[in-house]
Formats: C-alpha cells, sequence, structure tokens
C-alpha cells in the first residue's frame, strides 16, 4: 500500500501525557497516584469503562498531578515529540485550559501560554505542524463556558479553533450558543464533540445551534439518515476514534464501527486517536486496525487520510 498521510485532527493533550511522566511528576510532588499499587489501571483504559465518563475519568486523573506550568511545557513538547515519532505529517492538538486552572489552581493564561510555548518549540524543531484548539468543557455550565471562551480569546493567536467536550448527556449544545457566536466572530474555527455519548440529536444541535464544522467522533449520526446526508451536503466532518469508540462504548465493536454506514452514505469521515496514552493507541496503528480489524478497503482508507488533509484546520 502506498504511503498514506498522518493527520490527527482530534487528539487531547490531557490525554497524551505519558504514564512515565505523570508518574514522575506524582514521584516528585508526593501525588497520591505514586504509591497506589496499579497507578496504569488509573491512567489506562482496559476496554471495561464502560461509558463515556468512566473513560474521561481516566484522561482527568492525570490533571491534577501536574501542579507547575514546566510539567504543562513538558506534556506539551513530549506530546509533540510521540506525534513526531509516530511519522505523522500534521496535528491538531486540543487541551481545556479552564479544567487544568479548575483542577491545578494555575492561571489559565498561564498555561495556554505554557503550552503554546513548548509546542511552537517542539513544532519548529521537529518540522511537524502543530494547530492548537482551545476545549471549553460543559459540565461547568452556560456560565463558565462564557468565561472560559473569554480566556481562549485573551490568547486568540494561540488558537486554531474551539471545541466543546466533556459531559455530552446532560449538558446540550444549546446552553453554549452565546459562548461559541464570540468564537466565530474572532474568527476561530468550530469543532464539537457529539454523537458520542448522546445520539443524533446532539450532531444535529451541534450543527444548528453551534455551526460546527467538524464533529468530535459523532459516530451515531449513522442513525440517522437525514443527518448523514446533511453532513455529507455541507462537508461537515466527523472526527472518529475507532479504539477510543470501542473503550466508551460510543461504537459497539471494531467490526461493527459505524464507519461503515458513515462511508456508505457518503459522510466525511477521518481516523484519530482521540487520547493517546489512555487508549494506549498510535494514529499509525489506528490505520492498521481500520484495514485489519474493522475491515475497511484500502481505497476506503486512502479517502479517509485524504480527507484528514482537507479538513484540517489552517
Ligand atoms: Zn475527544
Amino acid at each position: 500500500m502506498r504511503s498514506l498521510p498522518l493527520v490527527d485532527l482530534h487528539r487531547h493533550l490531557e490525554g497524551s501525557i505519558r504514564t512515565s511522566t505523570v508518574l514522575d511528576i506524582a514521584e516528585r510532588t508526593g501525588h497520591p497516584l505514586a504509591t497506589r499499587s496499579k497507578p496504569r489501571t488509573a491512567l489506562v483504559a482496559d476496554g471495561s469503562e464502560g461509558g463515556l465518563l468512566p473513560y474521561l475519568d481516566k484522561v482527568d486523573v492525570a490533571i491534577g498531578v501536574l501542579t507547575e506550568l514546566d510539567d504543562w511545557s513538558r506534556a506539551a513538547a513530549e506530546a509533540v515529540d510521540d506525534a513526531f515519532d509516530d511519522g505523522l505529517d500534521h496535528l491538531e492538538l486540543r487541551y481545556c485550559p479552564g479544567i487544568i486552572a479548575h483542577d491545578t489552581g494555575l492561571p489559565p493564561e498561564a498555561v495556554i501560554d505554557a503550552v503554546s510555548d513548548a509546542v511552537a518549540e517542539r513544532s519548529a524543531r521537529r518540522g511537524l505542524p502543530v494547530g492548537l484548539i482551545g476545549i471549553v468543557v460543559r459540565h461547568l455550565g452556560a456560565e463558565s463556558a462564557e468565561q472560559q471562551i473569554t480566556t481562549l480569546l485573551s490568547r486568540r493567536d494561540r488558537f486554531c479553533a474551539v471545541d466543546l467536550a466533556g459531559d455530552e448527556a446532560n449538558f446540550p449544545a444549546q446552553l453554549f450558543a452565546p459562548a461559541f457566536q464570540k468564537a466565530r466572530d474572532a474568527g476561530l474555527h468550530v469543532t464539537i464533540h457529539a454523537g458520542e455519548a448522546a445520539g443524533p440529536e446532539s450532531v444535529w444541535d451541534a450543527v444548528r445551534h453551534l455551526k460546527a464544522e467538524r464533529i468530535g467522533h459523532g459516530v451515531r449520526a449513522a442513525e440517522d439518515p437525514e443527518l448523514m446526508e446533511h453532513l455529507a451536503r455541507h462537508n461537515i466532518t466527523l472526527e472518529v476514534s475507532l479504539t477510543s469508540n470501542t473503550q466508551t462504548g460510543a461504537a459497539p465493536s471494531y467490526a461493527e464501527h459505524q464507519i461503515h454506514t458513515l462511508l456508505a452514505a457518503g459522510v466525511p469521515v477521518t481516523l484519530n486517536t482521540d487520547n493517546p496514552r489512555v487508549s494506549d493507541v498510535k494514529l499509525s496503528q489506528e490505520h492498521r486496525a481500520a484495514v485489519n480489524e474493522v475491515g475497511l478497503a484500502e481505497d476506503q482508507l486512502v479517502q479517509v487520510a485524504e480527507q484528514s488533509v482537507s479538513a484540517a484546520f489552517h
């Protein structure tokens, strides 16, 4: 097979922090994670998560360990190194300064500066282009979302896009319409986590209320032919994550992943890692799994890889 572009459009910094780095820092600070008998089980999914929220716990547990700005610089630089080592051609890395600030007490603006500077330095050194996406988290509510957007916009030039993540089932997209309007007015692109822990109506909401150009996961769009037609017609790209989707229960299995239905309906689909540490995956492995485990034809993989190039936010 010819070599395909390796482009990851959906990768969380918080879920990319290496297990070894989390434990190294936990040991330095005396964090309880360092003395747990099996700390890896708190940081890496084993397939028994039973839903999105237990999976997200394994992302979030690392955040409170990194209490210094230098820790975030290190995590960001290592995330770029890991992407480079896997052979990526382009990376979009996303993170939530609001949650990092909430869990560590660090000022969110300082976190943004530390992460952006580290990514810029390492991206230039590796020759790997990296775009940064600022995440607003749903479960702190609409008022917090406005504040989170204001913080992101205070560092507007550090980001190519904004995203909404967290508890999709209990905090619908409409709550966040005013906040995302501000981000769009500032010229930021919009991608929204939807159709992962809630059904097709959540994807409709992300498109209608937040004007999402891409959808994080979106796999449950496969339940709604009218929605798939809308996504295809308006070139709204789904950021699918094969392994993460099976671990969170968004997809029943590799073989029965909704990507088959989505591709058959002409929906633009990309392959992404979501959380390399938590899901224990690399993008190169996800490409192989797409053919070997999921059963995509090689020309479908080519189509998906090329879609990742054209759907990147520049
Ligand atoms: Zn995600």
